[in-house]
This record gives structure tokens, sequence and C-alpha cells, in this order.
């Protein structure tokens, strides 16, 4: 059988992956093609953007436009030898992906990203089991994707929303507030990694709380995967959204990862074709497990793709790359810190920080001084990062974030601060 996924990473298969390779930044850099970027004023990129989406290396690329280049054909449908190959990849790709986080294949649904993946929890399990009387637990720090849907099933169905705050002095949680919050609480809805603050939150303590109270526990990892190895059947979680672009995959694919029993108890989310057992024009039938949750045609590069991610990144450890992360951040921050009128908005040099910055300057706008940062080749996000209610809490209507990510050296972060430096002195 024809294998997509044989020798993407430089002959190295993904059986091969088991020994942890030594971090080589500059080796690493060198799978990335858009790194070697220069800008249209000729500035060399230096991206620092990387919580809104990670860069791909070349590896994933690449299996990508294999797939359409020698096999693209439509997957679960014609018996031809394209179409088996392309459903071979497929499926390879989700026991590669599933294998990653700790799982069976079984276990996990393709969605297009975490937002798909919290919206089919809200849409296909919390809309078949909650009502008036029952209460959904989300924290101030959640991202819009894990706010917004239970707003939508609290004006559907009654379901109460109760939001844990933040301190706003330790950016953390406050857990005293959680154990009040989760009175009767039957769903627990909490960010593994803040994208705004970086803030890694004790996931593994929520789990249990949430667990000791009888409800169910839906862990939002679109940050958190990039970050450190999430593994889904000893965190014990209910339900794990991820995002497979943050972590060197393509965009328009992640997943819901979730626990057999909690499968059991969900509907059908989106209908059509591929998730049904039998149509007639009376009445539908649908498939079991999680072939009840993927519609239509399958996101076959995406996976393909997605594979050659958690392949390229099965050659480190992921301890590794956070400390690394973490190094740089906390360097950064660090400097920051001593230039006159920067405010930051987190504490990314705490150990378990994920590398991201959010800062803001006294005196010059966010928008200016991303642009300013752009014109010296630095590529940062400003806005509110689609985090509203904790830019609420935190008392400012958007930030500039530079979050980092493997492939970010120490140079790149002392070239930031020159020009960072340079901006201040310059403008304010
Ligand atoms: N949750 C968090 C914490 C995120 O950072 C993001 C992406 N910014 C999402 C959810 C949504 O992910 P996506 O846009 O890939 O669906």
């Amino acid at each position: 059988m024809y294998s997509p996924h044989a020798a993407l990473i430089g002959g190295r298969s993904f059986d091969q992956c088991g020994d942890d390779l030594p971090l080589d930044i500059e080796a690493i850099r060198a799978d990335f093609p858009i790194l070697s970027r220069r800008l249209p004023n000729g500035k060399q990129l230096v991206y620092f953007d990387n919580a809104a989406t990670s860069q791909k290396p070349k590896c994933v690329i690449d299996a990508m436009s294999r797939y359409y280049e020698e096999y693209n054909s439509n997957a679960h449908r014609a018996i031809h030898t394209l179409a088996d190959e392309a459903t071979a990849a497929l499926e390879g790709a989700r026991d590669m992906i599933s294998s990653y986080f700790g799982t069976s294949s079984d276990q996990l649904i393709y969605t297009s990203g975490a937002t798909e993946a919290i919206n089919l929890v809200a849409y296909g399990w919390a809309r078949e089991k909650l009502g008036k009387g029952d209460v959904v637990v989300l924290t101030e720090m959640e991202h819009h994707a894990d706010i917004v849907p239970w707003q939508q099933l609290s004006i559907d169905k009654g379901v109460e929303v109760r939001f844990v705050p933040i301190d706003t002095e330790s950016f953390t949680l406050d857990m005293d507030a959680l154990e009040v919050a989760l009175d009767g609480a039957s769903l627990v809805c909490v960010v593994h990694t803040s994208n705004v603050l970086g803030v890694r939150n004790p996931i593994e303590k929520i789990i249990e709380m949430s667990q000791s109270v009888g409800a169910r526990v839906l862990i939002d990892c679109a940050q958190g995967a990039p970050h450190e190895r999430i593994d889904f059947d000893s965190l014990g979680a209910d339900f794990i959204a991820i995002s497979a672009h943050k972590m060197a995959g393509p965009t328009g694919i992640g997943c819901i990862l979730v626990k057999k029993d909690a499968m059991a108890e969900m509907g059908p989310f989106m209908t059509g074709g591929s998730m049904i057992k039998r149509v007639t024009m009376e009445k539908s039938t649908f498939q079991d497990g999680n072939a009840m949750f993927e519609t239509g045609t399958p996101r076959i590069a995406e996976a393909i793709g997605w594979g050659a991610a958690v392949e390229w990144l099965n050659q480190f450890d992921m301890g590794e790359i956070h400390d690394h992360i973490n190094d740089v951040a906390s360097w950064t921050a660090a400097q920051m810190r001593e230039i006159p009128g920067i405010k930051i908005y987190g504490e990314p040099e705490r150990e378990d920080s994920s590398g991201a910055i959010s800062f803001l300057h006294e005196s010059i706008q966010s928008l200016d001084l991303a642009l300013l940062l752009d014109e010296g080749g630095f590529a940062v996000r400003t806005g509110h990062h689609c985090a509203q209610p904790l830019m609420d809490a935190l008392g400012v209507p958007s930030t500039n974030r530079a979050s980092f990510w493997v492939y970010n050296t120490m140079g790149e972060a002392e070239a930031f601060i020159d020009h960072l430096r340079y901006i201040v002195e310059r403008f304010s």
C-alpha cells in the first residue's frame, strides 16, 4: 500500500520518531521556508505571532502537495486505487493524531478547528443533555470560541452561564471563586492556556474539582497543544478541543477528543452525507460513534498535513520545546519591563507560561506600535485577541502581543528589544 506518510521528515518515518532529538534551533528553522522571508521593505521577517497561528514546516506543505499531485480523490467513497489511497491517508492521519494525543482513533472527531470543536459539544452534547436548571461554568479568560456557544445555549435552552473571575494581580484564575461556581454545575469549560496572557491553568486540579461535583469538563487546548503534550486518556477530561494550525499543521482542521461515555450521549450536529446509515424520504438513521459527527467530504488534505505536523513534532521532547520558548519569552519580558512606559499583562517569566507577552505602551497607541514594529520586520498581534471579557477584566480595549514558538531565537528577541527601545525613544 502506498504510504503517504513515509519519509516525510528527512527519511524518518513515524515509527522511527521515538527517540527525541535535542533541540537544534537552526536546524528546526531550516524546516520552515517562510522564516527566511524578507518583507517588501527589505526587512528580515521575525515572526512573533505564533499564538494566532504557527508557521508550517516543509514536510507539512509537501505532504499536502503530494496528496493533490499524486492521489487526490474523495475518501470513504469509491473503490478505485486513488480513493483507497486517500482513505488510507485520511485514516492513517487519524491514527497518528489520536495516538499523539494519547487516545484511540474512535475518540477523535475531525472538525474545522477548536471553534467548531466547542460548537460540536454545545450542539451535539449540551443541547441533548442540558436545559433549565443546568449550569455551565466558564472563566473570564476564555476565548470567544468558548463563550459565545454557551451564551447561545443559554438563550435557546435556559441554561445558566457562570464566569469564574481572574485575579488581575497574578493573572491567574480565582480558584476559590471556581469552588463556589461549581455548586450545581453540569459542565465546566476552561481554557488550558490563555492565548492572551500565556497563563497555563491548573487543569488537572480543575478537572478533578469539576468531576467531584459530577460535572463534565471541556478543556480548550487550542493554545496548550502547541506547548505541551496533551494526553487525553490520562488527563481524564470529557472533551478536549484542538486546532491544528497553531501546532505546525494547516488551517481548516482540528478535532474534539471525546470520552466514550460522553460520545454515547451525543446527537448529530451537522447533518447530510457521510454521517448517515440510511436515508429514505421519510427519515434518516445515523452512523454510530465518531462517524455520526463527520459530515460531507472530509478534510483530506488538511488531515494529511496535520498528520505530518504531529510526525514532525514527535521528533522532539515537548518539555524541551516549552523550556526553549519560556527562556526566550522570559528574557524578552524582563527586558521589556526596563523600557519606560511599557506595561506587561501577565507573567511570561513564570515557569509554566507559554511564551505570550501581552503589552501596551502608556502613550503610543497599540495599532501604531504594531505598525512601527512591522516596519522593523516584527510580526506581532494587536487587538482584543477574541477575549473581550478578559480585556474588560484587565481594563483595556486591546493589547499588543508578541508570542513565541520553537523556531524563535534569542537573536530575534534581542533585535525586537532594540527596535522596541528605538520606537519608544523616538515616538513617546
Ligand atoms: N481557543 C483559544 C484559546 C484560541 O487561542 C483560539 C484561536 N485563537 C481558539 C480557541 C479558536 O481556534 P480556531 O480559530 O482555530 O477555531
